[in-house]
């Protein structure tokens, strides 16, 4: 069965975030574990995290479809020593709040090298970041989503997640997420078929499809190859419907959380719809 949700809301409590989902008629979601554009936020409560998962239970929504995404301040590759601890102090915090919610992946994008060391050497201390967190928590897979390659973020070749992968120690605990906005912005064409074979060949040669936790269905703004992350409606950007409509009918791609995190959250209900309708 595919599995197509949004990115949820959790507004009034982490708890609400399934009620979100399934008011859309999602069958996978992803959301924040806290306020993502803080550094810190309160712990959660017992109430909250027993209210998360008895809502989760009761819309039948199972760990392996439900991928949070961490703050969008942590850089797990921040070549200064003491941001790269206030970062790796956060993701561990985060893993520690997802394991605590009885999920079991937190999705993350790799990190920026800020222009301030070479891109192997980043590589390295994301690396180091996530041996570090898998250390320091039990249960939890770390999911590395690709990016477009915007500024100095390192992600966007199937090679930097490869190389990160390869120095993880613990390789049942990583696992990868692919959006397709940020494939297209850094140069991985998929709007046909044929290119999505290519791509997908691609990333199990580099990469390895085992590693596929989830995907991120994005439409972009921007044409192949521009390196700027613009997230579009399905159907509506430079990607195109026939992609997302090779994606729903792939055997690939089954059970894994397909997440949008496309601009019109209001139109997320009919874009899942519309998304099953290609099946
Ligand atoms: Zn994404
Ligand atoms: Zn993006």
């Amino acid at each position: 069965m595919k599995r197509v949700g949004a990115h949820v809301s959790i507004a009034g409590g982490v708890e609400n975030a399934p009620l979100n989902a399934l008011g859309i008629g999602a069958r996978a979601f992803a959301m924040f574990t806290r306020n993502q554009r803080q550094w810190s936020s309160p712990e959660l409560s017992a109430h909250s995290i027993e209210a998360f998962r008895q809502n989760c239970h009761n819309a039948g929504f199972l760990p392996e479809q439900i991928l949070p995404h961490d703050s969008y301040l942590i850089n797990l590759g921040n070549p200064e020593p003491d941001k790269l601890d206030k970062s790796r102090n956060a993701f561990i915090t985060e893993m520690k709040r997802t394991e605590l919610l009885g999920l079991s992946m937190l999705n993350f994008h790799p990190g920026s090298h800020l222009n301030l060391v070479a891109e192997d050497e980043c590589l390295r201390l994301i690396a180091e970041s996530l041996n570090l967190s898998l250390e320091a928590t039990r249960g939890v897979t770390a999911v590395i989503e690709n990016t477009a390659g915007q500024g100095s973020n390192l992600g966007c070749r199937f090679e930097h997640l490869a190389m990160i992968i390869d120095l993880v120690e613990d390789k049942s605990r990583i696992g990868v997420c692919l959006d397709t906005c940020h494939l297209f912005a850094s140069g991985y064409d998929l709007r046909t078929p044929e290119a999505f074979e290519a791509m997908l060949a691609e990333f199990d040669r580099t990469v390895g499809l085992r590693y596929l936790r989830g995907m991120h269905l994005n439409d972009a703004k921007q044409p192949l190859g521009s390196r700027v992350d613009r997230h579009e409606c399905i159907g509506k950007g430079m990607i195109g419907i026939e992609a997302f409509a090779h994606i729903m009918r792939h055997p690939a791609l089954e059970e894994i959380p397909l997440i949008l995190e496309t601009p019109d959250s209001d139109g997320w209900a009919e874009e899942i719809k519309m998304l099953y309708g290609l099946v």
